[in-house]
């Protein structure tokens, strides 16, 4: 192993703090913070500080090595992108809010890439003219962004943030599966390496299009996501897919029911009404929201749950639909059961919309909500705006067990795509028999600046940061705590440790008590603490581990080839 730079505190660009930023919702977010990782430059986007930089760069590393291996190709792509390709495929309006807009001097439209199909599809047509040159997989680890309505959580969700996205393109469908099982494959690796416990659920494609998807997820309370785990089988799903699968057993649901609503519903009186938590997850329902139609649970990017409404949204300014809402939107479609059972209406053409009335969706009349509504049974899936409510305990759709929930932060998503964007595009390449042949894509995303927020939310605890050792932004921190013999052996340690290969952080400030600096380190979370103090002079040294909390006094020569 090659000898490592020792980085002294005194020198570190990383102010610690002691108390909590006020802003702070989660532990991730307050730790790393305070201990001199990250700074907020605005809302959602954030400066990363050396001892940061060094744990993204940890990720990042771990991820493409990864993909590397199972042979993808690492680019680099624009973040600056024209509007054309994006109208193309139609998300330039799809999008929304979501996209960072902008014009040129010349006043020609541009967008910041929140994700890169399009994009990555014209690559692949400028580059590949027949089946020979296919399959071929790309990927980029870039800055993506995205107006999203709520940055919250520090680096955890950010307008700005790191992505590792990838894209496959496959000549038939059983290439596209393999291409698709590589790329699960290796993102189960690359989170075992991370040291991230994580769970793969099914999911619903939704607005991406396309058919297969499945979600790496990461079990935290700090997660906006929820999902289904089955205690007796390997059966998990997000709310969304859950509600799907569990269609063919609708007949074990109670019956469909009808509530009134009041005129204003708060997410806390809507709930109430609901008969459900405010932290349910409520499937397609239809609210104002800052004025503007939200398809709450809508599949795809506008997937919000009620619990987050709750947090996030101050109450007033979710509202009802009201019939003037609907115009000119002939897309807004509902279903629901009626005298003669399922029916499905566009809302404009239900003639009980009329000038004045207000509307919550789901309900068969104004001003009801239907509670215990069954996909599958009382509507049909996809674009039926209405409610399901997945509960702990529903059935399992797989071998019937009751269902547990649980909160997780979404690290990673996998879609085989299918011929979406190659239609959009005409991508063709030039068959075995001469003839052209339709492309089929996968994309495959990993939060990588997620990622690291993720970590910090499953090991920090109550003193600090505790990295795994694949990320850690150090392999050793030394600390001297004293001066004069206590920093001389501290200097002599840091050395020694470095020259065998290890990543140091040496705490050679001076002026500073050792509990101080020993509360620091606990903080930062680097694997092991290595203290010369008070027996410095015999050549005795401490060494802790920070996951653990052990503690051992023992001769320096052996606590170096301890950690060597
Ligand atoms: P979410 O449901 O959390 O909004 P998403 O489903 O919109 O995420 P994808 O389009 O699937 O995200 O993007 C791939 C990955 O990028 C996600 O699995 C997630 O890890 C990461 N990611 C998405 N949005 C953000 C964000 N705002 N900040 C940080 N990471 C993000
Ligand atoms: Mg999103
Ligand atoms: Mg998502
Ligand atoms: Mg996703």
């Amino acid at each position: 192993m090659s000898t490592q730079h020792v980085q002294r505190m005194s020198r570190l660009m990383a102010k610690t703090l002691r108390e909590d930023p006020a802003d702070a919702e989660t532990l991730s977010h307050r730790l790393l913070v305070r201990a001199g990782y990250v700074r907020r430059s605005s809302a959602g986007v954030w400066t990363w500080l050396p001892l940061g930089k060094r744990v993204l760069d940890n990720v990042s590393r771990v991820v493409r090595e990864e993909m590397d291996a199972i042979g993808a190709q690492e680019v680099l792509l624009p973040a600056l992108l024209p509007k054309e390709p994006y109208e193309v495929s139609g998300r330039w309006s799809e999008y929304g809010d979501l996209l960072f807009r902008l014009k040129d001097r010349k006043g020609a439209d541009y967008l910041l890439g929140p994700t890169h199909e399009e994009i990555f599809t014209l690559v692949v047509k400028d580059q590949c003219t027949s089946y020979k040159d296919l399959p071929v997989m790309l990927y980029q680890i870039q800055t993506k962004y995205r107006d999203e309505a709520r940055p919250r959580s520090g680096v955890l969700r950010g307008r700005e943030f790191q992505m590792k996205d990838s894209y496959s393109f496959d000549v038939s469908d059983e290439g596209l599966e393999e291409s698709y099982r590589l790329h699960r494959e290796a993102y189960v690796r690359i989170f075992e390496r991370l040291g991230l416990d994580h769970r793969i659920v099914s999911a619903v494609s939704g607005a991406m299009g396309g058919s297969a998807s499945e979600e790496f997820l990461a079990p935290a309370a700090a997660g906006e996501d929820t999902f289904v785990d089955c205690p007796s089988c390997d059966y998990a799903a997000n709310t969304e897919a859950v509600t799907f699968a569990l269609a063919p057993v609708a007949a074990e649901h109670p019956a469909l029911e009808e509530v009134d609503t009041p005129d204003t519903p708060t997410i806390e009186t809507l709930a109430a009404h609901l008969g459900v938590p405010a932290s349910a997850t409520l499937k397609n329902l239809l609210v104002k929201v800052d004025g503007r139609i939200t398809a709450v649970g809508v599949p795809g990017d506008r997937e919000v749950d009620l619990g987050k409404l709750g947090e996030h949204l101050a109450p007033a300014v979710v509202e009802l639909v009201t019939a003037e809402d609907f115009e000119g939107r002939p897309d807004l479609v509902r279903g629901y059961v009626g005298p003669q059972g399922l029916e499905k209406v566009p809302y404009l053409a239900d003639p009980r919309i009329a000038p004045g009335t207000s509307w919550v969706t789901g309900a068969n009349r104004a001003d009801t909500h239907a509670r215990n509504v069954v996909c599958g049974r009382d509507f049909e899936v996809d674009r039926y705006l209405d409610v399901v409510v997945v509960e702990p305990g529903d059935p399992c759709p797989s071998c019937g067990a009751g269902l547990h929930l649980d909160r997780a932060i979404e690290i990673g998503h996998i879609f085989q795509l299918g011929r979406k964007y190659a239609d959009a595009f005409g991508l063709d390449v030039l068959g075995r028999e001469g003839k052209p042949v339709r492309v089929t894509m996968g994309s495959y995303g990993i939060g990588v600046s997620r990622a690291v927020a993720a970590l910090a939310e499953q090991t920090a605890d109550e003193r600090g940061l505790c990295w795994p050792a694949a990320v850690a932004p150090a392999d050793v921190h030394v600390v001297a705590a004293g001066k004069a013999v206590p920093l001389a052996l501290a200097e002599e340690a840091a050395a020694a440790l470095a020259g065998s290969g290890l990543r140091v952080l040496l705490d050679d400030r001076a002026g500073l008590s050792p509990g101080v600096k020993l509360t620091d380190a606990e903080l930062i979370g680097v694997p092991w603490i290595l203290v010369a103090g008070r027996r410095s002079a015999d050549g005795v040294v401490e060494l802790q581990h920070r996951a653990s909390g052990t503690r051992e006094e023992l001769p320096m020569a052996e606590a170096l080839a301890r950690l060597t």
